[in-house]
């Protein structure tokens, strides 16, 4: 009856579902966007709190069930359901997002939210345990990575509960957990392909130095031909003789992080070495 492909696990502890609902202090004047309404155990409980509900659900037959749901009830009129795959879609304006996710999207629908604009209050998402785990690592944890930094660097992201697999039915394979993810806003003034360029080769290998992860030969190709393009780009000379490999060890060893470990830095660390490397004129894309 449920489609796996489409991550089909649907809540059925309605004190979970509250909880959730709880989580994310629903104002009266609020419009939740809910991703992945299913048969609406979350949605009627949103409803109950919110102004209007936008649920955008890619299964016509469940976005049925859920239409006939609230039919003739006092509800129906603030719920509307979008049929279609979210990640295929304009996201409308909203206040809040609330959804039991569909754990295949879960990279790809954490981003489109996180770089949705108009900045949102918060979400709070299910994930399977993992994922949330990475979202919330902090440095030195097992899980900490380029997921991590790359939501921390955008979004105060924090735990709210471990939910386990009983709760739902069919009962996934792995076991849940919701977290709250509230945007900075505004957000840090940060060119992302920068960033992330940069997050990338210092979680290549997480456990080695960063000096070691730089010394890469495809890295330090990489950056001297993005060092020669800023450079022709910005009328700036390239001296004879310019080694990419001494301009690039040399920033890490002025701001001492040649011997540091990715899974050691936290967001503070990256952005002041991203600041050092583009002061060098070295770039990441
Ligand atoms: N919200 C319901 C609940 O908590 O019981 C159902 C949650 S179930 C984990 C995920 C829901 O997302 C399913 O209804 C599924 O059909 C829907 N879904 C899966 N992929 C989707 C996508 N790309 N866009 C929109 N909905 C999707």
């Amino acid at each position: 009856m449920f489609n796996k492909n489409l991550g089909q696990h649907i809540l059925i502890n309605p004190l979970v579902s509250q909880g959730i609902v709880d989580k994310a202090g629903l104002k009266q004047t609020d419009t939740v966007l809910e991703v992945g309404p299913g048969t609406g155990n979350l949605t009627v409980k949103i409803l109950e709190q919110a102004k209007r509900v936008i649920a955008c659900e890619a299964d016509a037959r469940l976005a049925a069930e859920l239409t006939k749901r609230v039919q003739g009830g006092p509800l129906q009129h603030k719920l509307e359901i979008l049929h279609g795959d979210v990640m295929k879609r304009d996201l409308p304006f909203f206040d809040v997002c609330i959804s039991n996710t569909p754990y295949q999207i879960s990279s790809p629908l954490t981003f489109k939210l996180i770089f949705h604009r108009p900045i949102f209050r918060c979400a709070v998402l299910m994930f399977q345990r993992e994922f949330a785990m990475r979202l919330v690592a902090r440095p030195g944890d097992s899980l900490y990575g380029r997921l991590s930094v790359n939501c921390q660097l955008y979004s105060k992201v924090t735990h709210v509960m471990k939910v386990g697999k009983n709760n739902f039915k069919p009962p996934p394979n792995v076991e849940s957990s919701v977290v709250r993810i509230e945007p900075l806003n505004p957000p840090p003034p940060v060119d992302f392909a920068e960033w992330d360029g940069l997050v990338r080769i210092a979680f290549s290998r997480k456990n080695k130095t960063l000096a070691a992860n730089f010394k890469a030969t495809a890295t330090m190709q990489m950056l001297e031909a993005n060092h020669r393009t800023f450079c022709a780009a910005n009328g700036r000379i390239v001296e004879d003789g310019f080694q990419i490999k001494g301009a690039v060890l040399g920033v890490l060893e002025q701001l001492g992080y040649g011997e540091t470990r990715a899974s050691k830095m936290d967001i503070h660390d990256f952005l002041k070495l991203l600041s050092a490397f583009h002061d060098a004129d070295i770039h990441f894309c």
